[in-house]
């Protein structure tokens, strides 16, 4: 029964998404999404207020009786990537575009998903941390990325991003349900080349600022480029909101992303890769 329901969900998100971008206002296209069931209650999940913020949400505290967190991850293009190579600080204007319409797309299907558990007689819910945006400190209190790693979509890369078997280039999203759907278990391999061996390195070249090195990330140098793009892309909206909910809080499309579009792990295929 939970095999069928999980490839019921896997089925309804690939479909969506195909349909979701056949529409005549959408410009982004995707390709074929990651889906991942993670244990609400493993010990990673339950140690998110440690490993990533003191204030993180633990997911019983969004749904009393959840049990699986459901993670997946939509890939971008090629040529959507490619569009964004260049131009120093400037991300493309299919860069910004395409991070406005995803946004939309998790707010549609993630109630999708919801509506599909609800019938099957689940409960499941979202938590409005996941796009709710702190300036002040740019650490998420529902990281979706560290969510998805728990579910087993993929390990942690030099350029902050979680590395999937399909490469980086895409976004993740996640629903809770109180369904008891067998979990995934975070990957024993080591998909990054520099954290394998000392290679590539590639996405710390594309930085444009410095914000990304060999010894880390500087959030705020980031984050500073990303407001430089949302002065220029104010036409495709703010998907981001305040802490209390008031509506978003950014000019425009805070992106940037040139450590992701020309790297090697954007877009790979890593079947048998072991560490
Ligand atoms: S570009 Fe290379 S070093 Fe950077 S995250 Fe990807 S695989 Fe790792
Ligand atoms: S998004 Fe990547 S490339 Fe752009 S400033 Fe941040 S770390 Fe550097």
């Amino acid at each position: 029964m939970g095999c069928i329901m999980k490839q019921q969900i896997r089925e309804l998100i690939q479909t969506y998404i195909s349909e979701y971008q056949q529409r005549e206002e959408i410009a982004t296209c995707y390709g074929e999404p990651l889906v991942g069931f993670a244990d609400a209650w493993h010990p990673y999940i339950q140690s998110l207020p440690q490993v990533v913020s003191p204030t993180h949400e633990l997911p019983q505290n969004i749904l009393p009786d959840v049990k699986t967190i459901i993670a997946y991850y939509v890939p971008f293009t090629k040529d959507l990537a490619k569009s964004n190579r260049t131009g120093g600080i400037t991300a493309s204007p299919e860069w910004a575009r395409a991070y406005e319409e995803t946004n939309a797309l998790f707010a549609e299907l993630n109630e999708e998903i919801i509506r599909f558990i609800h019938a099957k007689a689940g409960h499941a819910g979202i938590t409005p941390k996941a796009v709710t945006f702190y300036q002040d400190r740019l650490i998420s209190d529902w990281s979706q990325r560290h969510i998805a790693y728990a579910a087993g979509l993929g390990t942690f890369g030099l350029n902050n991003m979680l590395l999937t078997r399909c490469g980086c280039c895409g976004r993740f999203s996640t629903v809770l349900t109180n369904l008891d759907l067998e979990a995934d278990q975070p990957l024993t391999v080591e998909y990054c080349l520099y954290k394998k061996n000392g290679t590539c390195g590639a996405c710390v070249k594309h930085c444009p600022t410095g914000a990304l090195t060999y010894d880390g990330y500087d959030r705020f140098k980031c984050y500073a480029v990303c407001k430089e793009n949302a002065k220029i892309y104010t036409q495709f909206g703010s998907s981001y909101t305040n802490e209390d909910g008031s509506g978003a809080n950014s000019v425009g499309s805070e992106v940037c992303g040139k450590c992701i579009t020309g790297s090697p792990c954007a877009f790979w295929k890593l079947e048998s890769r072991k560490k």
